[in-house]
């Protein structure tokens, strides 16, 4: 059983990284990939977790990016496996996301502050040292402060994109960020490319294109699509030559997502450690 797209709190899940593995331990996954937004700084306690645990480990990063669109933009997930985390085409534009995730996240407080209860400190409270900065963090400061339930309500009533409260971040073109993956020796997969509920997608030119820039497959079994977008998914990745991927994108509690509620075939797993730059760590 392979999940090959969770968090932990190096970014906005709510799991340490080794608890991670344990959780994937326990729901008796062989191998997981951490796939923290925009950062690796959660690799080297997983990676120190796989003997302990007996749970393979994919290092991994998801990549927020932007695709532009005649009237503004579209917001990608890119996941990168098995790269050099030291590649200088990634490690600037991740920490330029980083940077400008932290300067939006302000904005929003500030923005949030003039209706709520909530103060910039209360947000650096629910985020923990040197992890990606992310609209779940205001939502637990929300629920902290008692204006919402969970992270569900906030994202529903104040955090979506569409709210007055909103402010995008930073984040690279979506074609050079595949085209950066590969420059660092990573697999460069789509993320959830139907998960409609989240904003905007690109259409399946954009896809086409991506491939044609190196996009090396699509997560297809994910619970933001339904049966009709996972059958036309794996459709595109025929026409395409795309590797198809499945998994839970855990976030600890801080969604409902089950670790290993979708999983990768075994051969796909193969083919991404055979055309990346990293190993699988094995226990
Ligand atoms: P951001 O990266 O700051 O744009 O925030 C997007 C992140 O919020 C995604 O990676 C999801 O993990 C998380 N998210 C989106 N919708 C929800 C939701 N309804 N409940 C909990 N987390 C969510
Ligand atoms: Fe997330
Ligand atoms: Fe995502
Ligand atoms: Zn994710």
């Amino acid at each position: 059983m392979i999940d090959l797209h969770t968090h932990s709190r190096a970014s906005d899940g709510t799991d340490t990284p080794r608890q991670v593995m344990e959780v994937a331990a326990a729901a008796g996954l062989t191998v997981v990939a951490l796939t923290d937004h925009d950062t690796t700084s959660g690799w080297a306690e997983a990676g120190a977790s796989v003997e302990g645990t007996g749970v393979a480990l994919v290092r991994g990063t998801e990549i927020s990016t932007r695709t532009a669109v005649p009237d503004g933009g579209i917001s990608v997930h890119l996941l990168a496996y098995l790269h050099d985390p030291a590649h200088p085409d990634l490690v600037g534009e991740l920490a330029r996301t980083r940077q400008d995730r932290l300067t939006r996240a302000r904005r929003m407080v500030d923005r949030l502050a003039e209706d709520f209860p909530v103060t910039w400190d209360d947000v650096v409270a629910q985020t923990h040292d040197g992890a990606t900065v992310g609209r779940p963090h205001l939502a637990d400061a929300l629920v902290a402060a008692g204006v919402v339930a969970d992270r569900d309500e906030a994202f529903a009533t104040m955090l979506h994109a569409g709210a007055p409260y909103y402010v995008p971040h930073y984040a690279p073109d979506t074609a050079d960020a595949v085209r950066a993956v590969l420059a660092a020796g990573g697999v460069p997969v789509m993320a959830h490319p139907r998960a409609g509920t989240r904003g905007r997608l690109v259409d399946e030119d954009t896809i086409a294109a991506l491939a044609d820039a190196g996009l090396a497959g699509v997560e297809v079994d994910h619970r933001d699509h339904d049966e009709a977008d996972r059958v036309r998914l794996r459709e595109l990745a025929t026409e395409l030559g795309l590797l198809v991927t499945g998994s839970s994108d855990y976030h600890g509690s801080g969604k409902l997502n089950r670790i290993g509620e979708h999983t990768t075939d075994p051969a796909v797993l193969a083919e991404v450690e055979r055309r990346g730059r990293l190993e699988v760590l094995w226990p």
